[in-house]
């Protein structure tokens, strides 16, 4: 697969933006299973993506976020708006430059220095005032936050680099704890997504465009509900804790082609902006929001839909390396994946499994993936429901199991190289956008507006600047 962006073959895929934000959000047996997740997986805590949205705020009144300040959600959102990216979150120091020099200016706009081509590796002091050193000169300290500017203007040439790579857009360097800075990026909606759909769908070719175009509109959607959400003083992280953020070095032509096609088009449902839910490859039925999710309550555009190809028996997703799949643990394995999350589900700390006596898949969703599975271990029985099997039964390599349309699981409990192996289909939760899909749709002549509308039911694309 051409796809970059962690698509491709061999394990080290991504399922998609928003693929994992239900996790954190559930009830029950689930929830330890997501606690044990959150602290497994994530770096840092971080709220889940509670798709609260600004819905009624945004369309009705609007949001809207300026530098350094939280949107105010009085004004009606009829312009483009910035958005703020965090970069560089926490760190001992950040580095930037410009080829052309930068301008750096304090909290009311006054110049604190600066510089020809040698950059400024900035760091806080304990008192969190900043100061600034490079090519043998110094500045501060000083009270943040700082603003760092090309002195050349915005000259794609000669951009802004932060830790080296480029970025469209100013800096805002600031200290939220004693000796630690964040730098976070400025910039306009538009530009933000040029650096984040190569990224979340990959590079393509201007034949697959209307799938880009689909990601683009699906990314701004996001974009738009996140806005003004983040719990650290911007609106999202550059990484899958939101979405994907490259910059400037990770634009691709045919992506930038889609947002400027797209520009200022959100999906909506009865004039809200949607919970734009996709994953990567759906295995040729996308999943009603409650079969993967029941411990959260349904949306009407989220229904289950066939991403088969009319008058034939394949899928437009299973041009996907993960349409079809085997994985296989020995019992060493499946004793380490099973170890924390059985754990989990019985309260107690982490201990070792010795025995796997049963796994049984119980029944199905109409859009065939589990119901729920039923784990038996050293004597204790465990009822994992939906999606929450794909955080228990890991595979080996400690990623999420691909999905929770299984076909069948195998156990050889006398088997000394193999343990268990399942059959399954599908990369992802499968909820909303089946991106395959939206590939193999686009090489089938189908629009973007085609695409959205198959994947999310009864919305429309509003235009909102
Ligand atoms: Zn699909």
């Amino acid at each position: 697969m051409r796809a970059m962006g962690g698509w491709g073959d061999g394990g080290v895929g991504r399922p998609g933006r928003l693929e994992d934000a239900g996790k954190p959000n559930v009830r029950g047996p689930e929830a330890l299973v997501a606690r044990y997740w959150r602290m497994a997986v994530s770096p840092s805590p971080h709220l889940p993506i509670a798709v609260s949205l600004c819905a009624v705020a945004l369309l009705v009144v609007g949001c809207r976020a300026t530098p350094g300040e939280a949107p105010s959600g009085r004004e009606r959102l009829t312009a483009e708006p910035r958005v703020r990216v965090g970069l560089v979150v926490d760190s001992a120091a950040v580095a930037l430059s410009a080829a052309g020099g930068l301008r750096i200016a304090g909290p009311a706009g006054e110049d604190v220095a600066r510089s020809a081509a040698a950059g400024w590796t900035i760091a806080a002091g304990s008192d969190g005032r900043l100061s600034g050193s490079g090519g043998g000169r110094s500045f501060g300290p000083v009270a943040g936050p700082l603003t760092l500017s090309p002195a050349q203007g915005a000259d794609p040439a000669a951009p802004l680099r932060v830790n080296g790579r480029p970025y469209r857009g100013t800096v805002l360097v600031r200290s939220d704890r004693p000796g630690r800075v964040t730098a976070v990026n400025v910039l306009e909606l538009e530009e933000y997504l040029k650096g984040v759909v190569p990224f979340e769908i990959g590079r393509l070719t201007p034949g697959e465009l209307e799938a880009v175009k689909s990601q683009a509109v699906a990314a701004r959607t996001y974009a738009i509900a996140r806005m003004g959400k983040g719990p650290a003083g911007f609106d999202f992280y550059a990484t899958v804790q939101d979405q994907v953020y490259g910059g400037l070095g990770g634009e691709d032509s045919v992506a930038t082609r889609a947002v400027k096609q797209t520009r200022g088009e959100i999906v909506t449902y009865r004039g809200q902006p949607i919970m734009a839910y996709y994953s990567s490859t759906c295995g040729g039925q996308t999943a009603a929001s409650p079969e993967s999710w029941p411990w959260r309550p349904p949306q009407p555009y989220l229904q289950s839909v066939s991403d088969r190809i009319p008058g034939s028996d394949r899928a437009y997703c299973d041009i996907s390396p993960r349409y079809r799949w085997t994985t296989r643990w020995t019992l060493e394995q499946l004793r380490r994946v099973l170890r924390t999350p059985l754990a989990a589900l019985d309260r107690r700390p982490p201990a070792s499994v010795r025995q796997v006596e049963a796994v049984r898949i119980l029944g199905r969703t109409p859009s065939g993936r589990v119901d729920s599975v039923h784990i038996r271990a050293d004597g204790r029985d465990y009822t994992v429901r939906a999606d929450s099997i794909r955080w228990v039964l890991r595979m080996s390599s400690g990623a999420g199991l691909n999905s929770s349309m299984l076909f069948d699981a195998t156990l050889h409990p006398e088997g000394d190289s193999i343990a268990l192996e399942v059959h399954g289909g599908g990369y992802g939760h499968g909820i909303g956008m089946c991106q395959y899909g939206a590939i193999g749709r686009a090489r089938a002549g189908q629009s973007y507006r085609q695409i959205l509308g198959a994947y999310y039911q009864g919305t429309r694309i509003t235009r909102l600047y």
